[in-house]
């Protein structure tokens, strides 16, 4: 090959004329994402899809009463590898047992979901919510009244 058959090409020697396609390849492929819808979203009012199997912050479920179907077993608790939950049960004159203090500390939570299968009762769920901001740690120490609805805390712009 002749030495005038080598050009520079970004500090690298190439053949000369075999960088051409690949340069027009490149605009190609960047001109047709020039004129494609783009991807871009108006982030907090639209946001992207997120999977049924997404795990956010969790939410205490009520029944059709509006009370917790929480029984205060401490099967979450025990189970959660972060140690997030701290429940203290409160048993009424009739036996009935439930939550006086149920807490999750949304900052030690790895969201692995464990706490979800192992309730006996459905009375926890994670939620899609993945963007709860705030200023303080103390802010993240969800109780039951934080617990029951979750979705307000989802970000929504200032
Ligand atoms: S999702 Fe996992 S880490 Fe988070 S509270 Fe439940 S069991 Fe614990
Ligand atoms: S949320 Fe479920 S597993 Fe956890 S204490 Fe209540 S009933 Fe038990």
């Amino acid at each position: 090959m002749e030495k005038s058959d080598i050009v520079n090409v970004s500090g690298r020697r190439v053949e000369k004329g075999r960088y051409v396609a690949p340069l027009l390849k490149g605009l190609a492929y960047t001109l047709k994402n020039f004129f494609s819808r783009p991807v871009t979203l108006q982030y907090p009012q639209e946001k992207t899809e997120r999977s049924k199997r997404w795990r956010g912050l969790h939410r205490l479920n009520v029944d059709e009463n509006g009370k917790l179907k929480c029984v205060a077993c401490g099967l979450c608790a025990r189970i959660c590898p972060s140690q997030a939950i701290t429940i203290i049960p409160y048993e009424d004159e009739g036996g009935t047992r439930y939550p006086k203090k149920f807490v999750i500390d949304e900052l030690r939570c790895i969201y692995c979901g464990f706490c979800q299968e192992a309730c006996p009762k459905g009375a926890i769920s994670l939620t899609q919510v993945y963007d709860y901001i705030d200023y303080h740690r103390s802010d993240f120490i969800f109780d039951i009244e934080k617990l029951k609805n979750p979705k307000q805390f989802e970000f929504k712009g200032k």
